[in-house]
């Protein structure tokens, strides 16, 4: 077994830390998390090995963005587990704050983000939600400093809002994608997984069945409107209370009206039960 990485909890550390790490012209990625990791965030890890010559994660379940009635306080949190497997994948350094480390008393900034963080996807339902993740990792990036972070293309709309606040910001990270890792039935990998019944499990499926069914068809030539109306009915159908089934821009995430406007990337929100899931597709 590979020596367990470095765990550092106050800023002090931190800057330690990370002062050693850069010596002899180290280059540093993060990851940053909120625990509970499964392969989806070690496929963060292994592209990070690929882009720099040290890793940080960064393990830390942000309150700024749940709503009250969301699980911020059910969320899983698996420390021993976490660092067992971040130890197996050599990751250099665990970045572990409280909340009163990140959010001491009189706390009080917020980045607030325009364009794609108000695309009425996540935003319409999870209002908070944004302004919660550009200031935590805002935060992460002032703390950390690293050349470039990696992002699961997961949680797609984060994705843009981290890459463009990056770039205006002129935070000097690279910001890169990760595409999503799925369990072998095509359910994206998900912390929130655990909350599913044995019968929510299996239908959970049906998500990503649908958008690749909906992107077959919209790459046969079918008509969007329809593709998308039966993709909503269908993931009705199989149980779910349906946020959005939309499709948008690739990149911009403006609404478009055929598969002709841009590269197309199919994006869905529903819940089964009370667990809400995310996932996405390319066209
Ligand atoms: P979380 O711990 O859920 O906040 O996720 C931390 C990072 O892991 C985010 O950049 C997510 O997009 C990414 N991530 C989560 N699940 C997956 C997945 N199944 N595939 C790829 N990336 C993921």
């Amino acid at each position: 077994m590979p020596r367990p990485p470095a765990v550092v909890r106050t800023l002090p550390s931190l800057r330690r830390a990370m002062e050693t790490l850069r010596a002899r012209r180290a280059t540093v990625a993060l990851v940053p998390t909120m625990g509970a990791l499964h392969d989806g965030h070690l496929a963060l890890v292994h592209q990070a090995k690929r882009h720099a010559s040290k890793v940080v994660v960064s393990i830390f379940v942000n309150p700024t963005q749940f709503a009250p009635h969301e699980d911020f306080g059910s969320y899983p949190r698996t420390w021993k587990a976490d660092l067992a497997k971040l130890t197996e994948a050599r990751v250099d350094l665990v970045w572990n704050p409280g909340v009163s480390t990140m959010y001491p008393p009189g706390f009080a900034s917020r980045i607030l983000t325009e364009g794609p963080a108000q695309a009425g996807l996540e935003d319409r339902f999870r209002p908070h939600f944004f302004g919660g993740v550009t200031t935590v990792v805002g935060k992460l990036f002032a703390q950390c400093r690293p050349d470039v972070a990696l992002f699961g293309q997961k949680d797609y709309q984060q994705l843009k809002v981290v890459t463009r606040m990056a770039a205006d910001l002129d935070l000097g990270v690279k910001v890169i994608g990760v595409p999503i890792v799925r369990e072998r039935d095509g359910l994206a990998m998900s912390s929130r997984n655990v909350y599913l019944s044995v019968e929510q499990r299996a239908d959970a499926p049906t998500l990503y069945r649908t958008m690749k069914d909906a992107a077959r068809r919209l790459r046969n030539g079918d008509d969007l409107g329809a593709v998308m109306a039966d993709g909503a009915r269908t993931i009705g159908d199989a149980g779910f209370d349906l946020d959005y089934f939309e499709a948008r821009h690739a990149e911009t995430l403006a609404p478009i009206r055929s598969t002709k406007d841009g590269p197309v990337r199919l994006l869905v929100a529903a819940k089964i039960g009370t667990t809400r899931l995310i996932d996405n597709i390319g066209v």
